[in-house]
C-alpha cells in the first residue's frame, strides 16, 4: 500500500475545545470531500477566517474502500491543483490518470481488441488524477487543520437554529450534546442533505439510475485483458491502466478505476429499465451479471474475490436542489447536499468545486461587510441554470451506450462543450466574475442560454437518431486529440484572460461548437434521411424528426462551411460517408 508519509490526524477531543472561539465565522456540517475543500479554499482566501468542521465519521478515513469520486476530470482538477494547492500532495500520492476511455459493444464482447476504443493515446496537456478517496480526505483534514480550522471528528449535527445575527448548530459528540455558534452555515453533508430536508427544498430529479461498486486488493490492469498485439501497441504500457475506463453496452457502463493506494475500484451503473437493479445489487448477483454482460470482465474479476474489501451499492443516485444560496439567513449548501447528476463523465469533483467558489466567494465578502443579497441571487440562479442545461447530457442516454456511432459522436460533444465553456470559466475564475456571469447566464440572449439551448438540440439529435441506428462497429482506435477543434479546447484551457477578452474568447468557443453541431447534423440528417450534405442548417432548431419537402432545403454556402471542423467531424464517422440508411 501507498505510504502518504503524513501524520496521522488525530480528532480534536473535548480539552481541546477550550480554546474554540465563542463564534465561529463558519460552520460547516460534514467532513467529507465538500466540506474539507470548502474550508481550506476558505482559509486560503482570508486566514483569518474562523471555521468548525463537524464530521460524523470517529476516525481517520478508510484507504481505498471509503468513498466513490474517485476519478477527476479538468475542472475539478485544476480546483483541487490550483485552487486547494493540493498539486504536489497530488503529484506524490495519487496516480495521474490517463484520460476517460470507452469501449462499446461488439459481435464478441470478451475478445476486448474487437471492441471500438475511444480515448487519448498520449497524455493530454491538462493533468487530472485518480484519487484514493480516504488517502485524499485524510490529506484534506490535516491541511484544513494546519490552516487553522478546528476539525471534529466522531461529531454528529442534530440541528440547526437560524439566528438573525448568530445560528448556533446542536451537534453530539461522545453522547453529549454540544452547541456551537457561527455567522455562517454550510451544509455538506452528501447525501445526508441536512439543510434541504430541515428547510424542505428538495427537488425532483428525472433520471433513475443505480449503481454498485466495491474495490479489490492489488493493481488490475485492463491492458492484460487481451494478449492481441496490435491492440496492446494502440498505446504505452502503463497508460490503459491511469484511464478512468467505461465498458459500455445498452443501459450501462461498468467502470475500472486504478487507486493511488494500488487497489482497484470497480462498478457497474445501469438504467433500470433495461438492467433492473436486482439483477446486480449483490456481490454475487454482480458477478453473475458480468458472466453475462461482460464476459471478460467476469473471467478477470472474478478469480479476484479473494481481494474483495467492500461491496456499496445505491439506488437512484441523481438528485436535485431547489436552494443552494441563501444570503439573508446566510446559509449555503455544497457537494452532495445540494444536487447530483451522474457519474458517466466523472464531474462530482467539478460540481464540488463550482460550488464551493461560487459560496466561498458570498461568505468572504459577507464577512468583509459586503451586500450580498443580489450577487447571491445571480450565484444561486446560474448554479441552478447550469444542473438543468447538465440533465439531459444524462437523462435517457443510457439507452444509447450500446449504438457506437451515436455514443462516439456524442462523447466527443459532450467533452467538447465541457472543455469550451464551464472548464475554460472555471481556469479564469469567471464564475466569480460578476459582469461574466450577468453576461453569461442573467442576460436573455446571453451566451449561457444560448449554450443550454445548443445543448438541448443536439441530445434531443442523439435520441431522434436512436430509432435508425443499428450498426455494430468493430476492431477502430478514435483518439479525440485527432481532432483539431478538441486539442484547441484542451490547450486553451491554461490562457489567462481578462473579464472582456474571456466573453469574446467564449463567444468564439461557442462559434466552433454551433459550426461542429451544424456539421454533426449534416452527417447524421445525410445518413438517415438523404439530405444534402451541404445543407444550410440553424443549430438551434435543427430536428430531425420535421419533415423538409426537398425544395424547401437551402444550401451553405462554401464559406460559412468551416473545413477543419468537417474534417473532425468525419474522423468520428464511421459509416461509410455517402451511406444512406435506406440506400
Ligand atoms: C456511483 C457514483 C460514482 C461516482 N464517481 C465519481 C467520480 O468518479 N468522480 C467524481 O468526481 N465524483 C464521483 N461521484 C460523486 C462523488 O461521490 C461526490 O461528488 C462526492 O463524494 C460528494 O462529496 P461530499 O463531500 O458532498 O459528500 P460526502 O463525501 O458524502 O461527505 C459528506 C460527509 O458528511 C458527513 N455527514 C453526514 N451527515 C452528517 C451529520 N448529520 N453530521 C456530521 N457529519 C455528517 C458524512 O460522514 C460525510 O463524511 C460519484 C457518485 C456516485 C453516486
Amino acid at each position: 500500500m501507498l505510504s502518504t508519509g503524513l501524520v496521522i490526524f488525530k480528532p480534536f477531543n473535548q480539552s481541546t475545545r477550550i480554546t474554540m472561539p465563542e463564534q465561529y465565522d463558519v460552520i460547516i456540517l460534514g467532513g467529507g470531500l465538500a466540506g474539507l475543500s470548502l474550508s481550506i479554499q476558505l482559509k486560503r482566501m482570508n486566514p483569518q477566517t474562523s471555521i468548525l468542521v463537524l464530521e460524523r465519521r470517529e476516525s481517520e478515513a478508510a484507504t481505498a474502500a471509503h468513498k466513490v469520486g474517485e476519478s477527476t476530470v479538468e475542472l475539478g482538477s485544476h480546483y483541487l491543483r490550483e485552487v486547494l494547492d493540493c498539486k504536489a500532495y497530488l503529484e506524490e500520492h495519487e496516480l495521474p490518470k490517463h484520460g476517460l476511455r470507452f469501449f462499446f459493444p461488439s459481435h464478441t464482447k470478451d475478445d476486448i481488441p474487437t471492441r471500438v476504443e475511444l480515448g487519448p493515446r498520449e497524455r493530454l496537456p491538462q493533468p487530472s488524477h485518480q484519487l484514493d478517496r480516504g488517502t485524499l480526505e485524510n490529506h484534506l483534514t490535516i491541511k484544513t487543520h494546519q490552516l487553522g480550522t478546528e476539525y471534529v471528528l466522531g461529531a454528529t449535527v442534530k440541528d440547526v437554529s437560524l439566528g438573525d445575527e448568530t445560528h448556533t448548530v446542536t451537534y453530539l459528540k461522545a453522547g453529549e450534546e454540544v452547541k456551537a455558534k457561527a455567522r455562517w452555515v454550510a451544509d455538506a453533508t452528501g447525501r445526508g442533505s441536512f439543510m434541504k430536508r430541515k428547510l424542505a427544498f428538495q427537488k425532483p430529479m428525472e433520471h433513475h439510475i443505480n449503481a454498485v461498486w466495491w474495490r479489490l486488493k492489488g493493481v488490475i490492469d485492463v491492458d492484460d485483458w487481451s494478449d492481441n498485439p496490435e491492440w496492446k501497441s494502440y498505446l504505452k504500457p502503463g497508460l490503459r491502466l491511469l484511464s478512468t475506463v467505461h465498458f459500455m453496452d445498452k443501459g450501462y457502463w461498468l467502470w475500472v478505476i486504478p487507486l493511488g493506494s494500488k487497489n482497484t475500484s470497480i462498478g457497474i451503473v445501469a438504467d433500470p429499465a433495461v438492467h433492473p437493479f436486482d439483477t446486480f445489487n449483490k456481490y454475487e448477483k454482480a458477478l453473475e451479471w458480468l458472466k453475462v454482460n461482460e464476459p471478460r470482465g467476469y473471467k478477470m474479476l472474478e478469480p479476484e474475490t479473494k481481494n474483495l474489501m467492500d461491496f456499496k451499492i445505491l439506488k437512484h443516485y441523481a438528485h436535485h436542489t431547489g436552494r443552494l444560496y441563501c444570503a439573508e439567513e446566510r446559509w449555503g449548501v455544497t457537494g452532495e447536499a445540494g444536487a447530483f447528476l451522474d457519474p458517466l463523465y466523472s464531474p462530482g469533483t467539478d460540481f464540488i468545486a463550482l460550488n464551493n467558489s461560487w459560496l466561498s466567494d458570498l461568505i468572504i465578502r459577507d464577512l468583509a461587510g459586503e451586500d450580498i443579497s443580489g450577487r447571491a441571487h445571480v450565484y444561486e440562479q446560474s448554479h441552478l441554470k447550469l444542473v438543468d442545461n447538465w440533465i439531459p447530457v444524462y437523462q435517457n442516454k443510457y439507452l444509447l451506450m450500446g449504438q457506437t456511432q451515436i455514443m462516439v459522436m456524442k462523447i466527443f460533444w459532450d467533452w467538447a462543450t465541457y472543455w469550451g465553456v464551464p472548464t475554460l470559466l472555471f481556469t479564469n475564475n469567471g464564475f466569480t466574475n460578476l459582469p461574466v456571469v450577468k453576461a453569461l447566464f442573467v442576460s436573455a440572449n446571453g451566451l449561457g442560454r444560448k449554450f443550454g439551448a445548443l445543448g438541448n438540440r443536439m441530445q434531443q439529435t442523439f435520441l431522434d437518431w436512436s430509432k435508425y441506428e443499428t450498426t455494430i462497429f468493430e476492431h477502430r482506435y478514435i483518439d479525440p486529440y485527432d481532432l483539431q477543434y478538441m486539442r484547441d479546447f484542451q490547450l486553451g484551457l491554461d490562457v489567462q484572460y481578462e473579464p472582456d477578452a474571456l466573453l469574446e474568447k467564449i463567444a468564439e468557443n461557442m462559434k466552433k461548437l454551433e459550426q461542429v453541431a451544424c456539421a454533426m447534423y449534416r452527417l447524421i440528417s445525410h445518413h438517415v434521411k438523404g439530405t444534402p450534405r451541404n445543407m444550410k442548417v440553424d443549430p438551434y432548431t435543427f430536428d430531425l424528426n420535421a419533415t423538409l419537402p426537398a425544395g424547401e432545403i437551402e444550401l451553405e454556402s462554401e464559406e460559412n462551411m468551416d473545413e477543419s471542423i468537417n474534417k473532425d467531424v468525419e474522423l468520428m464517422w464511421f459509416h461509410p460517408q455517402n451511406a444512406l440508411v435506406n440506400g
